[in-house]
């Protein structure tokens, strides 16, 4: 089955508005033919707005980092999914290693966050990874099953729509990227949990990208993988040149091809 490809930019903590003005700015007058894939920027909460005007008219679509499970109240600090909804965010990162690592974010909180991003209709995009210890001891696949597993309780209603980023922790903003081999063997193991869980249907559709020091250098090759349905950008995605070719890297596959 074809299952559209999805890039996603992650800014993480970086540019303050009117930086992102500028960058967005310079990302969408790439004109970057996008009619085949889902692309999307993920700034800060900060920088929302001014991404939403002008990302307006250009394909592409916008996203958070992270929200709270809850719709509004006295969570000082935190930020409502509805909010999100409201500046146009049609995407959300929940579980993203950082958040689990520097603020104790538990399969719990990223379970609630994920139920209720598909409540409000965002579509989550779940980070699953495991750390550097968890691959030397040999538990990559029980902490993928781990997270899955809890990240996604009590999902029912079109689970096919969640996307699940591969990202192992230790090739997180390290320069040391998975091989494209090895991520597709991950996200094939990620793919038979979907199925276990979700049937073959669900599994089938639902993609399964990767994450961790992708360049426009190397995210051909990752794109070349059956079982990797996309990317999630870190610092290559600050950059709007890079980010542009990661995006375009259909047009390179293309080229080797005519070669
Ligand atoms: C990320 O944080 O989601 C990420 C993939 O970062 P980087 O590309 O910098 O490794």
């Amino acid at each position: 089955m074809k299952r559209k490809p999805f890039i996603g930019g992650n800014w993480k903590m970086n540019y303050s508005p009117s930086e992102s003005k500028k960058i967005a700015e310079e990302i969408r007058d790439k004109n970057i033919d996008i009619i085949d894939k889902d692309v999307v920027l993920f700034p800060p909460f900060t920088s929302l707005y001014t991404l939403k005007l002008i990302l307006e008219d250009s394909p592409i679509s916008l996203g958070a980092q992270n929200m709270h499970w809850e719709e509004k109240g006295a969570y000082t600090g935190e930020i409502s999914g509805l909010f999100l909804k409201d500046l146009g965010c049609r995407y959300v990162i929940v579980g993203h290693s950082e958040r689990r690592r520097f603020f104790a974010e538990t399969d719990d909180m990223i379970n609630k966050k994920l139920l209720k991003a598909f409540e409000l209709g965002l579509t989550p995009v779940l980070c699953i990874g495991e750390s550097l210890n968890e691959k030397e001891d040999g538990r990559t696949f029980d902490v993928l099953r781990q997270q899955f597993r809890l990240g996604t309780l009590g999902l029912k209603e079109n689970p096919e729509n969640l996307i699940i980023a591969y990202e192992p922790v230790w090739a997180i903003g390290t320069g040391k990227a998975a091989s494209p081999e090895i991520a597709n063997a991950v996200n094939a193991f990620i793919r038979d949990q979907v199925e276990y869980k979700f049937g073959v249907e669900v599994a089938e559709s639902m993609r399964i990208i990767y994450g961790g020091s992708v360049n426009s250098s190397n995210a051909p090759e990752f794109m070349k993988q059956s079982e990797v349905d996309g990317l999630l950008v870190g610092s290559a995605s600050l950059s709007p040149e890079e980010f542009t070719k990661i995006v375009r890297y259909s047009d390179y596959l293309k080229n080797k091809e005519e070669e």
